[in-house]
Parts: C-alpha cells; sequence; structure tokens
C-alpha cells in the first residue's frame, strides 16, 4: 500500500486526533528506523520516551516472544511470576512499597488519585502550572491546559492548578489536601525541570499536613536522565510515583508504585483492570530494567547526555533538560522537526511553536549523537538562510 493510499484510508477510519508526519515506518533496530522505501532514519524521539532500549533490542525480542509462547494473559485473578517479580524490583529500587499496574500513563495517574482521594476523602488535588499528566477524564482534570480540556467539560472536581512557584505550592496545601502531583521534569509541555526549592517546598508543606506528594515519573524516569528516577537527582522523595512510557520499552505498561505509608491505601476490590500487569507485558518491562539497571549503563546515559547537549549548544543553541531528555528553542520548531524529518531523515519532535525535543534511545551510542546533531546543525541552518 502506497503513502497516499494509507492517508486516504487513515482520513476515512480513524478519528483526526493526531497530526502524523508522511512517513510510514516498517522497521526498527536499535536507534535507526526505516520507512517502506528503504530510507534509514535516526530515531531522537523513541516513540515519544518508550524505546528506552532501542527499537529490538535482542534482550527484549527474546523475552517477548518467550514470553508470549508460553502465556500471554490470564487475568489478575491468579498468580504469574513475571509480575510479582516486576513490583518487587520497582519496589526494592524505588520507594518500598507497592505497585498498581496499569496499561498507560494516564492510568497510573488516574491510580494515584483514587489512592490519594481514598486516603484523605474529599482531598483536593493541587498540580502546577503547564503540567501534563494523561487524557482520560481524571488525568485531563489534572492537566490544567484550556485547549486540553476547554471541549470536554465539566471535569473531575477538586483540582487546582498553581505557579511552579515554592509560597504557590506552600499556599494552596493545607490539610483538606489529598496530593500534590507534580513532573519533575515537565515533559510535554516543554521539558522544563520543576525547581528544586518547588520540589522541597511541595515536600514540606505535604509533611506538614498528611498530603500525599506524588511524582509523575511517567516521562522522566526509568533512567532517562540518567538516574533511574528524576527525583533521585532532586533530593526529594515523594510518597509514591506513576510510571508508564519507557517502562516496558515499546509494550505498553505502567505502574503506580508506592512508599510504605501509602501501600495499603487500595484494598480488595477498590481498583482493577483487566489487561494489566500481564504476564507479556511484565516480562518485557523486567528485559527492559535488566538493560537500564545494570552497571555503568545510567552514568553512561548522563554521560552520552552531557556529549549531546554540549553538541547542541555548540550549535548556537539554547539547551534544557537532563541527561537523555533534551529540548532547545527555534524559532519555528515545527518546520524545523519537518525538515529534519524529510531533508535529514532525523526523527525528532515538536512540543510547541517554538520548542524542539530529543529523547533517543537510552542505548544511542557516541557516533548516532554526532550524526544527529550534525543534520540537526542542517537542518537548523537551512531555515535561518
Ligand atoms: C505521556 C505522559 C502521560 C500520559 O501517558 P499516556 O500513556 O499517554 O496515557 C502522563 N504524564 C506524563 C508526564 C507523560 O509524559
Amino acid at each position: 500500500m502506497s503513502l497516499a493510499e494509507l492517508q486516504a484510508l487513515e482520513r476515512d477510519y480513524l478519528m483526526g486526533t493526531y497530526a502524523r508526519a508522511p512517513v510510514e515506518f516498517v522497521r526498527g533496530q536499535g536507534t535507526r528506523l526505516w520507512d517502506a522505501d528503504g530510507n534509514e532514519y535516526l530515531d531522537f524521539l523513541a516513540g515519544v520516551a518508550v524505546v528506552q532500549i532501542g527499537h529490538c533490542h535482542p534482550a527484549l525480542v527474546e523475552a517477548v516472544t518467550d514470553q508470549c509462547a508460553r502465556l500471554m494473559h490470564v487475568s489478575n485473578l491468579f498468580y504469574t511470576e513475571p509480575a510479582v517479580r516486576l513490583a518487587q524490583r520497582l519496589s526494592e529500587r524505588s520507594l518500598g512499597g507497592k505497585v498498581f499496574f496499569t496499561n498507560s500513563g494516564a492510568e497510573a495517574i488516574e491510580c494515584a488519585i483514587k489512592l490519594a482521594r481514598k486516603r484523605r476523602r474529599g482531598g483536593e488535588v493541587v498540580v502546577l502550572d503547564g503540567a501534563f499528566h494523561g487524557r482520560t477524564m481524571g488525568a485531563l482534570s489534572a492537566t490544567p491546559q484550556e485547549a486540553k480540556q476547554e471541549p470536554f467539560a465539566p471535569l473531575v472536581p477538586g483540582f487546582r492548578a498553581v505557579p511552579a512557584d515554592p509560597l504557590a505550592v506552600e499556599a494552596a496545601v493545607d490539610e483538606r489536601t489529598a496530593a500534590v502531583l507534580i513532573e519533575p521534569i515537565q515533559g510535554e509541555s516543554g521539558v522544563r525541570a520543576v525547581p528544586d526549592e518547588v520540589l522541597r517546598s511541595a515536600r514540606a508543606v505535604c509533611d506538614e499536613t498528611g498530603a500525599m506528594l506524588v511524582f509523575d515519573e511517567i516521562q522522566c524516569g526509568m533512567g532517562r536522565t540518567g538516574a533511574l528516577w528524576a527525583w533521585e537527582h532532586t533530593g526529594v522523595r515523594p510518597d509514591a510515583m506513576t510510571l508508564a512510557k519507557g517502562l516496558g520499552g515499546g509494550v505498553p505498561i505502567g505502574a503506580c508504585v508506592t512508599g510504605p505509608d501509602s501501600a495499603d491505601v487500595l484494598a480488595s476490590g477498590d481498583h482493577g483492570s483487566t489487561f494489566a500487569g500481564s504476564p507479556l507485558v511484565t516480562a518485557a518491562a523486567n528485559a527492559v530494567f535488566d538493560v537500564v539497571d545494570d552497571g555503568d549503563f545510567l552514568a553512561d546515559v548522563s554521560r552520552k547526555g552531557d556529549r549531546l547537549r554540549i553538541a547542541l549548544t555548540g550549535l548556537g543553541l539554547a539547551v534544557r533538560g537532563a541527561g537523555l531528555m533534551l529540548a532547545f528553542t527555534a524559532r519555528d520548531a515545527p518546520a524545523l522537526v519537518r525538515r529534519a524529518l524529510l531533508d535529514e531523515r532525523l526523527v525528532l519532535n515538536a512540543t510547541g511553536p517554538d520548542t524542539v525535543r530529543l529523547e533517543p534511545p537510552l542505548t544511542v551510542s557516541e557516533d548516532e549523537i554526532a550524526e544527529a546533531v550534525a543534520r540537526i546543525g542542517r537542518a537548523a541552518g537551512a531555515g535561518s538562510t
């Protein structure tokens, strides 16, 4: 089927919720993608920070195919070892409490909201301006962006957005607050780190009032910033966190992970999901975990992130972010991203009119970083002439 035929069918049969680039990808390997005409691309988006250990990593392919051939799904009415093992290692490597598995990031947020609400009945959830927590009604209600929320009113009540300012956060939280929900690095709104003093102030006021501090690590977690969890850089430990995106390296899995204090808030019958935590997706996440949480892998992510940041800065670009979760400012970001894709065969993403986001697989090589930067230089240069 030609690209034109695909586009015609998409127009007729898929809801028009996505603005797709005019490329059909058919194969991937590591940081590389191939389109239907056999052209090779460098992938510096990784399916929006999902393909954490590269396309078709042999260990992930093996884990998924082995598990597929054995058992894909039985429901949460029974025990399976991959799910329990993954929960144990997530807990032991983070907050020490318990895990609820989901199929997506938004669902992980829903779990965190339900947990916080049950723990403090009727309590408000405080979020930061510019946050993105997902598209389901609860997660959308926690996403204070007019364009995304406005068509879908009425939203879930009990959410309040405040500026990313220590005093504003402090003033918004009291004994009736259920949770403060924060992305340590805001992803969809342009890769903006929330200042440490805001996180510290949120931690302090949550300790004072008994509200839960929840970090949304859906994008910045799972090694993306060069630490397993972005909060490890900040010195602020949350009471719970949400994961998804890179957790499964390409299979749909999310999780809400708690510390010990909120581990037993949700009890039998309180929450559930038919698909979530299947042996298939948890076997995949275990394979990703084996790669990411091993030896010098994360130190390497930091080093490669520095390399990428310095090279981009060398092009005169204003770069922000951490590890391999980076962005730079560009006058017409969507046009630059389009030139990079179609002229340079480099996959990037614009989070808005003036921000280009880079989130390559964590397994990206130094040579691929150098090559991507050269391509960005040409794509940016072509726009300024
Ligand atoms: C992507 C994202 C979500 C939503 O995840 P979905 O899997 O698309 O539902 C929530 N929070 C953050 C920080 C994200 O980056």
